[in-house]
């Protein structure tokens, strides 16, 4: 029905979630934690008569309380650890080619937009060399939830059962990729949507105008400016850039909203000078936009340091998953808008000073990119014949 006609890939069956949520959130013995991803909090509310853009993550912790849920964590904390990583490869391939390095690959590509991975798998199987092999903040957190964070609990692997909420039918997709699972046992059990979300509270009558504002739990709850952008167009590769750009000058740069690489082309090529660093970025939203990019790059017509590409147009904000707007620009408008302002008002806006994220680093990561990080954090691609499924 509607919803696989919006998924981009056209390769989802959009499983809806609700009733299995609502019966975990019953099962006594259940340890049920939630994430939700940055584009969920600006857009969940118009539902309940905020307007778009109005930032209620608060409300949604609170609500998620009432039903059930033990822990309510923030996706947005794994999006600060996506980025150390990004980051750190991207400062490496850069650095690397600035002195010469042939043999270096550019551009480098952001890889959190499962429809997107699964795009290039299947069209542009020679270019796989260019995604970025960390995992998506969903994969990160839910692998960090059950690897580390459950032990602590002194909870084992199967005890806890870990729900996204996701503004995104490709992730439900994602979730059930055969690499993020340890036999039965998925990092991420399952997915629902913003809307199945709406559904469920509107089912069991619980009115947000209403609902009390609570804190996330911790440590995976704190994020940074940084990791709440990923939710619109070119907020990834924004958020990447402010943590390459001072990992490579060791300075730290006054001004980090970078306009040129922010605006509403499906496909826009921005240059970027920081200091004497200059980069050219390739964005695009819509698959189609992403195929005239790819070309382009194949073809050596244009080139990149690096690009960034989700499925959705607009990003996240516009997933498949989230409610539908009659005026679609002027909602995808405000509710980037609200992303932004979160970012202006964060205590941290760069993912590499997200005290929660250095002390994961410290206490079982050592260090991006080290051994352990790839253990947990990263994950392969596969060329893949195309389905239709
Ligand atoms: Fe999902 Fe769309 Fe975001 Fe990609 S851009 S992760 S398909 S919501």
């Amino acid at each position: 029905g509607q919803c696989v006609a919006a998924c981009p890939v056209n390769a989802i069956n959009e499983g809806d979630n609700s009733l299995k949520f609502l019966r975990d959130l019953s099962t006594p013995g259940k340890v049920v934690i939630t994430q939700m991803a940055p584009a969920v909090r600006v857009a969940l509310g118009e539902a309940f008569g905020f307007e778009a853009g109005v930032n209620i993550e608060k409300k949604i912790n609170g609500a998620l309380r009432m039903l059930g849920v033990d822990f309510v964590f923030d996706t947005t904390w794994a999006a600060d650890l996506t980025i150390m990583e990004e980051a750190t490869e991207f400062q490496q391939r850069l650095e690397a080619f600035f002195k010469g390095d042939d043999n270096v690959r550019l551009p480098i590509l952001t890889s959190c937009c499962p429809a997107w991975v699964k795009f290039i798998e299947q069209s542009y199987p020679d270019m796989l060399d260019v995604p970025s092999t960390v995992k998506s903040p969903m994969q990160i957190f839910s692998t960090i939830a059950k690897d580390i964070w459950a032990k602590e609990k002194g909870y084992k692997r199967d005890e806890i059962t870990t729900v996204a909420i996701m503004p995104c039918l490709a992730k439900k997709y994602e979730a059930s990729r055969d690499e993020f699972s340890r036999g039965d046992n998925y990092d991420t059990d399952y997915v629902i949507t913003t809307r199945e979300l709406i559904k469920i509270l509107k089912e069991t009558e619980i009115d947000l105008n209403a609902v009390e504002e609570e804190e996330f739990d911790n440590p995976l709850g704190e994020y940074s400016g940084a990791g709440i952008i990923f939710g619109r167009t070119g907020g990834v590769i924004e958020a990447a850039t402010r943590s390459t750009i001072e990992m490579i000058t060791g300075e730290r740069i006054d001004n980090i909203e970078f306009e040129a690489l922010r605006g509403w082309d499906g496909f826009r090529s921005c240059d970027l000078t920081i200091g004497h660093i200059e980069l050219r970025i390739g964005i695009a939203h819509g698959l189609e936009e992403a195929k005239k990019m790819l070309d382009k790059i194949r073809s050596g017509e244009e080139f990149y340091h690096a690009i960034e590409i989700m499925a959705c147009k607009g990003g996240c904000i516009g997933g498949g998953g989230q409610p539908k707007a009659i005026k679609k620009q002027e909602t995808l408008e405000k509710r980037a808008q609200g992303l932004n302002n979160i970012d202006v008002a964060s205590e941290y806006r760069r993912s590499h000073e997200n005290p929660q994220v250095l002390a994961i680093y410290e206490k079982y990561l050592d260090y991006p990119l080290s051994r352990k990080a790839h253990e947990l954090l990263h994950t392969k691609y596969f060329p893949k014949i195309k389905t239709h499924r």
